[in-house]
């Protein structure tokens, strides 16, 4: 069956919910292991059921915005998803009282406990009704930013849409652009305080109703971040402010004289290469073959993985009208199928979702057999080694796609992945600030931004622009709103996979092996157990970043980039 084939049912949640307790009672009065391990398995079964259900709902809806059916179905979800936590919970409850627990832990082994925990601690009934005001605000965040309507060389363009402009190689047309983009923000300013400050609040009042101090380990709760604190988090910024930040600072100083600009501006960031970005030579069917042959040279494995995602359709690829932004990748699990979507637009974006949702897709299809659920997702900071990784380990490929350009290309991913983590590090810090002092003004979180731009960009230059120099550049960013300490995450997966790739270029078998085993085990360990079984090092430990940022040092300097 291919994906358009896949039936959808609306959920019948009364139904359901009847059938969930029934079980649910057996598992509790089992008199035994074996009725207790069936009825987890019946209890997994349906909630593949409720996944699947509301994942094609999503995608569908995802695909055509203006298809009617899945816009309301879309919404049933919505209205019906906290009544499914809340099963859920009762389910994880019982799990963790169980009297065969023992025997269910050497079943399915710990983690699934640790996971149940850590359901429980974040929810409560108490609350529902501020997670609702949560939601809603961040809704509203992502309905300003999708309102926004730039007027530039007569015509209308959304924040997006604006992208090719702000990296656009005259740099009048580069500074206008970021100017238009920017105003849209100023003029917006109040809303997106107002927003954010009620969010913050909110959630400070959330941490409060279930016993924590602030909502800094609620946050990390909330990730499943079971074996790490932020004690570990701001080892790892300290690392990234000593070794990342000169790196990062030496490849702009490269950049600016690459394309030979001597007082260099932030709107010069995005301006990579005087003779344009590296870009793929091929149409999106031309793409498809080459990754596909690429990903039988890989491995066999991936080479089966890649065909069963072309011939059961399980990648929505091309930009088309009514399909939302972005591009993801999610899981199926009643058809054991990864989902892969995106919006193709040319550039060496179309590569890095044939390697990157590819990554996190193979990591699914790696680990279909797992039989809870819960294995299948990865925390975040996992799931991006696994799609990262992807990335790198594909590297030696990309002749392929990217024919003479290809040293461009390289360069170009190793700059950005690299010029990427003192962000992440930036954001991270600013949310702990936010949360550790709920009660302070707009003004002094934008005055801390500023503050912390500066330890992290020592080299920007924002031209004068106040409303940057006021730190209100972080507004876009929409994980700061919608998805608290979410973000570390990538910079985190940054140095775990540039470890595979370290490693694979001097043995590429056991980097490989390596990989496929991270892959395996899916989400069935914790973060720092995973890696550690793929014997990557631990980014938290002193040295671990100083390792890697050494090697990348030295890998640049074979490269002479003005010849790119
Ligand atoms: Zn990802």
């Amino acid at each position: 069956m291919t994906f358009k084939d896949y039936p959808y049912v609306r959920l019948d949640i009364e139904k359901e919910e009847k059938e969930f307790f029934i079980l649910l009672e057996e598992f509790k009065e089992a008199t035994s292991f074996d009725i207790a391990y069936d009825r987890v398995f019946k209890i997994n079964e349906k909630t593949n059921d409720w996944q699947t259900s509301f994942q094609l709902a999503y995608i569908r809806n995802s695909v055509n915005i203006h298809d009617e059916f899945y816009a309301k179905e879309k919404e049933f979800v919505n209205d019906i998803s906290p009544r499914v936590t809340s099963l859920k919970n009762k389910y994880y409850k019982a799990l963790l009282e169980s009297v065969f627990r023992k025997e269910l832990e050497d079943e399915f082994g710990m983690h699934l406990f640790t996971l149940a925990e850590y359901s429980l601690k974040v929810f409560s009934d108490d609350v529902i009704d501020l997670l609702k005001e949560e939601n809603k605000l961040a809704n509203e965040y992502t309905k300003l930013k999708t309102s926004a309507k730039i007027l530039f060389d007569e015509k209308e363009y959304n924040l997006s849409q604006m992208g090719s402009y702000l990296e656009h190689e005259d740099r009048n047309i580069r500074k206008k652009a970021l100017i238009e983009w920017m105003k849209f923000f100023e003029k917006n300013e109040e809303k997106f305080d107002e927003i954010y400050d009620k969010l913050v609040k909110i959630r400070d009042a959330i941490s409060k109703k279930l016993g924590y101090e602030n909502f800094i380990q609620l946050g990390y709760d909330r990730m499943k971040r079971s074996d790490y604190t932020f004690h570990d988090v701001k080892v790892f910024r300290e690392e990234v402010q000593s070794y990342l930040v000169p790196l990062a600072t030496s490849l702009y100083q490269k950049q600016a004289e690459r394309i030979e600009i001597k007082d260099f501006k932030y709107y010069d960031e995005p301006f990579k290469f005087k003779n344009g970005n590296p870009l793929p030579k091929g149409n999106k069917e031309w793409m498809v073959k080459k990754a596909e042959k690429m990903y039988y040279n890989l491995s066999e494995e991936t080479g089966a993985f890649f065909t069963l995602m072309i011939e059961n359709g399980l990648m929505d690829l091309s930009a088309k009208k009514g399909k939302v932004g972005g591009g993801y990748c999610t899981y199926l699990s009643k058809f054991k199928s990864p989902f892969i979507f995106s919006n193709f637009n040319g550039t060496s974006y179309n590569a890095k979702v044939l390697t990157h949702e590819a990554g996190h897709a193979f990591q699914k299809y790696l680990s279909r057999d797992y039989k809870v659920f819960e294995y299948l997702v990865p925390t975040y900071e996992l799931a991006e080694v696994h799609s990262i990784g992807m990335e790198f380990l594909t590297s030696p490929f990309m002749e392929e796609f990217f024919k003479e350009d290809v040293d461009k290309y390289r360069f170009s991913h190793l700059d950005r992945s690299i010029k990427f983590i003192p962000y992440g590090a930036c954001v991270d810090e600013f949310q702990h600030f936010v949360y550790e002092h709920p009660e302070i003004s707009p003004d002094e979180r934008k005055a801390e931004w500023r503050r912390l731009e500066q330890k992290y960009f020592p080299h920007r230059d924002y031209d004068g622009m106040d409303f940057l120099l006021r730190g209100g550049l972080w507004f876009k960013q929409m994980h700061i709103f919608l998805k608290p300490f979410y973000y570390i995450d990538y910079a985190l997966a940054q140095i775990c996979a540039m470890q595979l790739w370290i490693k694979s270029s001097s043995d590429k078998e056991s980097a490989w092996n390596d990989y496929i085993k991270l892959c395996s085990i899916g989400g069935s360990k914790s973060f720092l157990e995973a890696i550690d079984s793929a014997n990557i090092k631990n980014p938290f430990k002193q040295g671990t970043v100083k390792e890697v940022v050494e090697y990348v040092r030295k890998y640049l300097d074979t490269i002479d980039d003005k010849k790119l």
